[in-house]
C-alpha cells in the first residue's frame, strides 16, 4: 500500500487539541499508558495464541523494550504483542470506540490542574503520547501476518495521519515518540526507569531497558546492548499478604483503575473450597463520572492462573456493585474461557457470591467500626455509593438483611446519616412501623402537612427523597420483623387512635362528672321553688 492520508474522527481531533494545549500537569503519565497498551498487547497476544500457538512465531517470550535516542530526541516503546493490521491501525489510532469523550473533555475544561493522569480513565491513553511528542510513529505488523504485511502510521496529532505499507520481521508494535522542544528530560535512563517503576512495576511481564555502563574515559554513563528488566513483573495479587505493603496495594490500585486517590479499602484473599481463586477488591473513595451507567461494564478483571483473560469482566460482580474495582485469578476456571460461558458457568457464580460478601464485609466493617474515622469513611462512601447500593436491596435477595443495614436516610431527628437500627433504638414504645415520608427534596418532605401528627406524637419518620427510593420500597417490606409504612397510610391510623383516644377520654370525663351530676340534681329537687 502507497502512503495514503487519513483524517481523524472529529472527537480524536478535539481530545488532541486538549491533550497538545490543556494538560501541563503529570506528563509522564504518556509512559505508563503506551506500557500499559504495550502489555495489552501482550495479553492480547497469549490469548489467541492458546488455540493458535504458530501466532508465537519463534518468540514465545512477551516483552515490553523501552529506549530512547538522545540524538534523534526519540523514545520508543516495543512490544511484541499481536500488533495491528493495516484496517486495525486506520481504526484503532484514528477513531474512539469508547464512549465518555464529552465527559472527559468537560473535566478537563472545568478542572483547574490539568492533570494528564485523567487521561487513561477515558479509554484514550494512546494520545497521551502526544502530551511530549510533535510526532509520533507506529511501526507494527499483526501476529501470523507476512513480514511484508507491517504497517507504518504517522501523525504530527493534527488533523490527519497517514498510513503506508512496511516490511517488519518482527510482530507487535514500535511506538516511536519524536519529543517536542523542552521534554528531553525523558532522554535519561534513570528518569524513564523512574517513571515506569512509580507506575507500571506490577505489570506482570518484562519490561526491559538497555544496561548502562560508566564509561571512565568520558566520564559518563554509557548505553551498552545488554537489556535488562527495570520492574519487578510479578503478580501482586499472587503474592502473600504479608509481603505486600500497603503502598504497593495503592499504586496497584492507582494502575488498574486511575484515580489519582488512595482507595477507601481494599481486601485480598485467597479462597479454597469449592471453587479456588485470589481475589483482590478495591473500593474506591469517590464516584466515577460513569457510576450512572448501568451498561457499563465492571471493573474486575479476572485472571486464570495468572494470565490475564479479560478486562471488566461483569458476570464477576452484580451490577449494584459496578463501582468496585480489582483482580480476580480464579484456578478452574479453563484459559479459553469467554464472556457468555462466564455467565453460565458455576465456579463464577461461586466466585461473584464469595466477592459480594467480601465487599460488603468490607462496607460494614466501616459503618459499624468502633473509630468514629472508619464511620466518617462509611459517610463518606455513602454519599457518592448510596444510591447504587439501593439497587441491590431490589436486585440482590439473598444480601437484602445485610444490605438494608447498611442504609443510611435522612429523618424527622437528623438530616443524614440514620440507619434502620437508629430508628429502631428511637421508636415509642408500642409503635410497631418504621414510618417514612418520600419527597422529592428534603424541603418537601419536612414541610409537609402529613408529618404533623407524628410531630405532635414525637415519632420520627424517615425522610425519604432519592429517586431510586420507591423503587426500593417496592422490594422491601420491613426491617427487623418491623414493617415499613408510609406516612399517608401512617397518618389515617394515628388519627384514628387520636379520635379513639379523645372519645375515651371524653367518656371518662363524663363518667368523672355524674356524680356531680347527680348530686346536682338532687339538690335541684330539693330546693325550694320560689318561682312557680
Ligand atoms: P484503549 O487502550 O483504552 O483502548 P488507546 O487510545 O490507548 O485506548 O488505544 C486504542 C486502541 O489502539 C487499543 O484499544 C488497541 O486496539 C490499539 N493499540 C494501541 N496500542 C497498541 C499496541 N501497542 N499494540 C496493539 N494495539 C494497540
Amino acid at each position: 500500500m502507497d502512503k495514503q492520508t487519513h483524517s481523524f474522527q472529529a472527537e480524536v481531533k478535539q481530545i488532541l487539541h486538549l491533550v497538545t494545549h490543556s494538560l501541563y500537569s503529570n506528563k509522564e503519565i504518556f509512559l505508563r499508558e503506551l506500557v500499559s497498551n504495550a502489555s495489552d498487547a501482550c495479553d492480547k497476544l497469549r490469548f489467541e495464541a492458546l488455540d493458535k500457538a504458530e501466532l508465537f512465531e519463534d518468540q514465545p517470550n512477551l516483552e515490553v523494550r523501552v529506549s530512547f535516542d538522545a540524538e534523534q530526541h526519540t523514545v520508543t516503546i516495543s512490544d511484541n504483542g499481536i500488533g495491528m493490521s493495516a484496517e486495525e491501525a486506520i481504526a484503532h489510532l484514528g477513531t474512539i470506540a469508547k464512549s465518555g469523550t464529552r465527559e472527559f473533555m468537560a473535566k478537563l475544561e472545568g478542572d483547574q490542574k490539568k492533570d494528564a493522569n485523567l487521561i487513561g480513565q477515558f479509554g484514550v491513553g494512546f494520545y497521551s503520547g502526544f502530551i511530549v511528542a510533535d510526532r509520533i510513529t507506529v511501526e507494527t505488523r499483526r501476529a501470523g501476518l507476512p513480514a511484508d504485511a507491517g504497517v507504518r502510521w504517522s501523525s504530527e496529532g493534527t488533523g490527519d495521519f497517514e498510513v503506508e505499507t512496511i516490511s517488519k520481521p518482527g510482530r507487535g508494535t514500535d511506538v516511536i515518540l519524536h519529543l517536542r522542544e523542552g521534554e528531553d528530560e525523558f532522554l535519561k535512563t534513570w528518569r524513564l526507569k523512574s517513571v515506569i517503576s512509580k507506575y507500571s512495576d506490577h505489570i506482570s511481564l518484562p519490561i526491559l531497558m538497555r544496561k548502562e555502563e560508566w564509561n571512565a574515559e568520558t566520564s559518563e554513563q554509557k548505553l551498552t546492548d545488554e537489556w535488562e528488566p527495570v520492574n519487578k513483573a510479578s503478580a501482586l495479587w499472587a503474592r502473600s499478604k504479608s509481603e505486600v505493603t500497603p503502598e504497593e496495594y495503592e499504586a496497584f490500585y492507582k494502575q488498574i483503575s486511575y484515580d489519582s486517590e488512595a482507595p477507601l479499602s481494599y481486601t485480598h484473599n485467597r479462597v479454597e473450597g469449592r471453587s479456588e481463586y485470589t481475589q483482590l477488591l478495591y473500593i474506591p473513595k469517590k464516584a466515577p463520572f460513569d457510576l450512572w451507567n448501568r451498561d457499563k461494564r465492571g471493573g474486575v478483571k479476572l485472571y486464570v492462573k495468572r494470565v490475564f483473560i479479560m478486562d471488566d469482566a461483569e458476570a464477576l460482580m452484580p451490577v449494584y456493585l459496578r463501582f468496585v474495582k480489582g483482580v480476580i485469578d480464579s484456578a478452574d476456571l479453563p484459559l479459553n474461557v469467554s464472556r457468555e460461558l462466564l455467565q453460565e458457568s458455576r465456579d463464577v457464580k461461586a466466585i461473584r457470591e464469595g466477592s459480594t460478601k467480601r465487599v460488603l464485609s468490607m462496607l460494614e466493617s466501616l459503618a459499624d467500626s468502633e473509630d468514629a474515622a472508619e464511620r466518617e469513611k462509611y459517610a463518606s462512601f455513602w454519599k457518592d455509593f448510596g444510591s447504587v447500593l439501593k439497587e441491590g436491596v431490589g436486585e440482590d435477595h439473598q444480601n437484602q438483611e445485610r444490605l438494608a443495614k447498611l442504609l443510611r436516610f435522612a429523618s424527622t431527628q437528623s438530616d443524614e446519616g440514620v440507619s434502620f437500627a437508629d430508628y429502631v433504638s428511637r421508636m415509642k414504645e408500642g409503635q410497631e412501623p418504621i414510618y417514612y415520608i418520600t419527597a422529592d427534596s428534603l424541603a418537601a418532605a419536612k414541610n409537609s402537612p402529613q408529618l404533623e401528627i407524628f410531630r405532635k406524637k414525637g415519632i420520627e419518620v424517615l425522610l425519604l427523597t432519592d429517586r431510586v427510593d420507591e423503587w426500593m420500597l417496592s422490594h422491601l417490606y420491613e426491617f427487623d420483623g418491623k414493617p415499613l409504612q408510609s406516612v399517608a397510610k401512617g397518618a389515617v391510623d394515628l388519627g384514628k387512635l387520636q379520635d379513639e383516644e379523645e372519645k375515651k377520654k371524653a367518656e371518662e370525663a363524663a363518667e368523672a362528672f355524674k356524680p356531680v351530676l347527680e348530686r346536682l340534681k338532687e339538690a335541684l329537687k330539693r330546693a325550694p321553688r320560689t318561682c312557680a
